[in-house]
């Protein structure tokens, strides 16, 4: 039987090891952290990631997880609670994959032979070894070590329940996204739980991003300095900050991977090492993508390794998957980097103008 090892069991690792799995290869999935979580607040699934979901099989019950945000992204772009995907993909992984928390992979073999990973004390090998244990990953550091993450800003990420959820300005639409400067806010409404078309969990979710490192202050702190940032912007970013708790927030450095690794497959043995998600590619956009690119790789790798076995054939579906994801991902860099761009020179031009205006009285 063909047999894989995913690394990480992310959102990424998740769907890749249930996909695995469905397609007859023996999966095992080592996790470090005790407990399979993907976190407390939420995220957008964009239209590929929706697709990808679809394809994957995952996507029975998405309408009663998932909102539609077409105020951000248009008609094919939902907002889901994290707790909701988790349970989606959890149930898509069966009951035929090998579950290993609290397993820290700090060690690869990167030889000729056939691909396996440790965690110092015991040693898991396979056909195919997946990474997808995220923008620090072991395993890519191990094979690109001049891939590294870079961070530059922040954000913070909360869900307030819907049972305190605020009501919204008159006039606001359940989803926006606000910028000044290199400061964003963006919201979304996960609508009240059980409610049609609504998430199960229910509640509002908001992201807020700005420009330096982590706060090391207690979540109170972290908090009264969101509500001093962000006073001043539209009501609808005072309303949400006001009834957030420090409970509710969830704090993240946002890192984009530099340089890109050139290869996201490494041969060995009869298969390889692939990297997936944000252990290949991530980018330090707002509101972020990762998650859903990460799905899109699940669905490409699954489609191409499914029917290979291993020896000339999973490798050539390997390198398959080199040339399905690395263009796609490369795109995406550099219409991120056009944006980032324009978006720099409208911000210049604005201080230019401000300039002259104080410099014309
Ligand atoms: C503030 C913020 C907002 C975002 N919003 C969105 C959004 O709206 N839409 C979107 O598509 N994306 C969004 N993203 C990006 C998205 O969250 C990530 O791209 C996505 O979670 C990546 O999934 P992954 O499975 O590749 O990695 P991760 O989610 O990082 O998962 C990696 C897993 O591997 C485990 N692990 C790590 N190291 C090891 C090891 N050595 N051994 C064993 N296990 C290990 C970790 O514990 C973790 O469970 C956002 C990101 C941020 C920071």
């Amino acid at each position: 039987m063909r047999t894989a090892v995913v690394v990480g069991a992310g959102i990424g690792g998740l769907a890749v090891a249930g996909a695995l799995a469905r397609a007859d290869w023996q999966v095992t999935l080592l996790e470090r952290e005790e407990r399979i979580r993907l976190g407390r607040a939420a995220l957008l699934l964009w239209p590929n990631g929706v697709r990808a979901l679809r394809t994957l099989g995952l996507d029975d019950g998405l309408d009663a997880i998932a909102t539609p945000v077409p105020a951000i992204g248009g008609e094919a772009t939902y907002v889901v609670h994290h707790e909701d995907l988790h349970d989606a993909l959890v149930a898509g992984l069966g009951d035929r994959i090998d579950i290993r928390t609290g397993v820290t992979v700090r060690t690869v073999r990167a030889d000729e032979y056939r691909p396996a990973v440790g965690d110092g004390r015991n040693t898991w090998e396979a056909d195919l070894v997946v990474a997808a244990d995220g923008v620090r990953s072991a395993v890519r550091q191990r094979l690109v070590p001049a891939s590294v993450p870079v961070s530059s800003r922040v954000a913070w990420r909360a869900v307030i329940p819907w049972y305190r959820a605020p009501q919204l300005p008159a006039g606001v639409p359940v989803a926006g996204e606000m910028l000044s400067g290199r400061q964003r806010f963006l919201h979304a409404s996960l609508g009240e739980r059980g409610s049609a078309g609504a998430s199960n969990r229910g509640g509002i979710y908001w992201m807020a991003t700005v420009p330096g490192a982590a706060r090391p202050e207690p979540p109170e702190v972290q908090l009264a300095l969101l509500r001093r940032w962000f006073a001043g912007w539209h009501e609808t970013v005072g309303t949400l900050l006001a009834a957030t708790e420090p409970e509710d927030l969830v704090q993240e450095t946002i890192s984009a991977l530099r340089p890109m690794p050139e290869s996201f497959v490494f041969p060995g043995g009869g298969g390889g090492y692939v990297l997936l998600g944000d252990a290949a590619h991530a980018f330090a956009d707002h509101p972020g993508q990762g998650a859903c690119l990460a799905l899109a790789d699940a669905v490409a790798l699954q489609a191409l390794v499914r029917d290979a076995a291993p020896g000339p054939a999973l490798i050539d579906a390997l390198r398959d998957y080199q040339r399905a994801c690395r263009p796609r991902v490369a795109r995406l860099a550099r219409r991120n980097r056009l944006a980032r761009l324009a978006l720099l020179g409208s911000l210049i031009t604005e201080s230019l103008g401000r300039q002259s205006t104080r410099n014309s009285r």
